[in-house]
């Protein structure tokens, strides 16, 4: 036997779960193709920059980052809180009224124009905003409809420009634009950037699957695309290990290759990195909210304001994000000009650091929504973010619930 349990994929799920039947005394071997741990969560460094595989953010306040992340060790960059909208009459900043208050006249000034509006928001959000004493967030929720955000905002009365905003800033976010996602996990995103601000770590977002991994040591091997699987062994190319359990921890559609498991469909989003010497101020997220976008982008940021660790000295790093699907087109050129147009500068001088094209970035969470899927399917184990839900947050939550399944069995 080469281990207690045997975990495929190190991705924030699978170093997870290995790390909590590591600490647990268990032989542990973790099987990963690429040639390095973090799955979806990886940074590349190129001229000096650091470039994250597709635009990311961390969110200090998911509880599963508060209880399991040495946050502290990861030197952590905020952005500010809030978003810049580009509306057809001018860019407004909208941020947190406590955490943004240099934000703060102009979320006045845009807000007092609109009382109808910021009504219908907060009665989206209400549940949230007043939670009566002792109530749980996963409490308030559960007496929400199942709908899809669409229905949910619409429902709740949003329209105008803070229904743009709204949306815009969701579609990058769940990297949809067309409200198809559950009402649910949009109101629990909201509720997490309420309470965090989302940061970038100083090495880089891989810094985050890295620091899960280093007890682990050399019980994660790289290189190994495991091929088969079945309940005690698992084969990559010639050679198979055996073990007492084997846990599935690869993204989705891996997941459905390797044991033909039901798994959702997914999202793709294509982000391009620029360089410039030049750049505004702003360490916020610009979105789009004119009634009609004028370009692909889904967001934009001058990424080395709020993450200076990101570009070398007297330069500054962009970032443009823009969804991929049929119909759409995200070539540089058009990605670059709305880049430009929503940060208000000229993007000419700029040059292309990397461009990533990542298809299969999160999974499709339509209503009705149900965060747990199980993660014990026949005799295997199977985590991931498509048994929980699509985020950070959601791959360690998959990560631990497959490790004490494991345990429970082991014992
Ligand atoms: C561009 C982008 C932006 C995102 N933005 C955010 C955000 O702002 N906030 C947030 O919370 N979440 C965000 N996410 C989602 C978050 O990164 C993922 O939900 C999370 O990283 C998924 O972790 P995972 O372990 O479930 O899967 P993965 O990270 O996909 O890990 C699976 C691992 O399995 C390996 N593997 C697959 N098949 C095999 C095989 N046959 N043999 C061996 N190994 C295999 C893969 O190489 C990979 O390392 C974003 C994702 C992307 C891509």
């Amino acid at each position: 036997m080469d281990a207690d349990v045997l975990v495929v994929g190190a991705g924030l799920a699978g170093l997870r779960c290995a790390r909590v039947l590591h600490d647990a005394g268990h032989e542990v071997l973790v099987l990963e193709a690429a040639d390095a741990v973090g799955g979806r969560i990886r940074t590349e460094r190129v001229d000096g920059f650091l470039v994250d595989r597709g635009f990311q953010l961390l969110n200090p306040a998911y509880p599963a980052v508060r209880r399991w992340v040495d946050v502290d060790a990861l030197g952590l960059q905020g952005f500010g809180a809030g978003v810049a909208a580009v509306t057809d009459s001018g860019t407004t900043a909208l941020g947190h009224p406590v955490r943004a208050p240099r934000l703060l006249p102009q979320t006045m000034r845009t807000s007092l124009g609109r009382p109808g509006e910021i009504a219908a928001v907060l009665r989206w959000a209400g549940p949230l905003v007043r939670p009566r004493r002792n109530e749980s967030l996963s409490h308030v929720l559960a007496g929400r409809n199942d709908v899809d955000r669409a229905a949910g905002l619409d429902r709740a009365g949003v329209d105008g420009l803070m229904r743009r905003v709204v949306d815009r800033f969701f579609a990058g976010v769940l990297l949809e634009d067309d409200g198809s996602t559950a009402d649910r996990f949009a109101l629990l995103l909201a509720w997490m950037f309420v309470r965090g601000v989302p940061s970038l770590p100083a090495a880089g977002m891989q810094a985050l699957p890295e620091q899960v991994a280093a007890p682990l040591g050399d019980r994660v091997q790289l290189g190994q695309r495991v091929d088969r699987v079945a309940a005690t062994s698992v084969a990559a190319g010639d050679r198979t290990w055996t073990a007492r359990q084997v846990v599935v921890a690869t993204d989705g559609p891996g997941a459905h290759e390797l044991i033909g498991v039901e798994v959702p469909a997914t999202k793709g989003v294509v982000t391009t990195w620029w360089s410039a010497t030049d750049a505004p101020s702003s360490d916020l997220l610009h979105v789009d909210a004119r009634h009609q976008p004028r370009g692909p982008l889904v967001n934009a940021a001058v990424v080395s304001r709020a993450a200076p660790t990101y570009a070398p000295a007297g330069r500054h790093l962009v970032q443009g994000s823009a969804l991929l699907g049929p119909g759409r087109s995200s070539d540089e050129p058009a990605m670059r000009r709305h880049a430009g147009d929503l940060l208000g500068v000229d993007p000419s001088g700029w040059e292309v650091v990397a461009r990533h094209e990542v298809p299969d970035a999160l999974p499709v969470q339509p209503a009705p929504y149900s965060p747990h899927r199980p993660v014990r399917v026949g005799e295997l184990v199977v985590c991931g973010d498509h048994r929980d839900t699509g985020s950070i947050q959601g791959a360690l939550v998959s990560g631990q619930r497959a490790a004490d399944s494991v345990l429970a069995a082991l014992r």
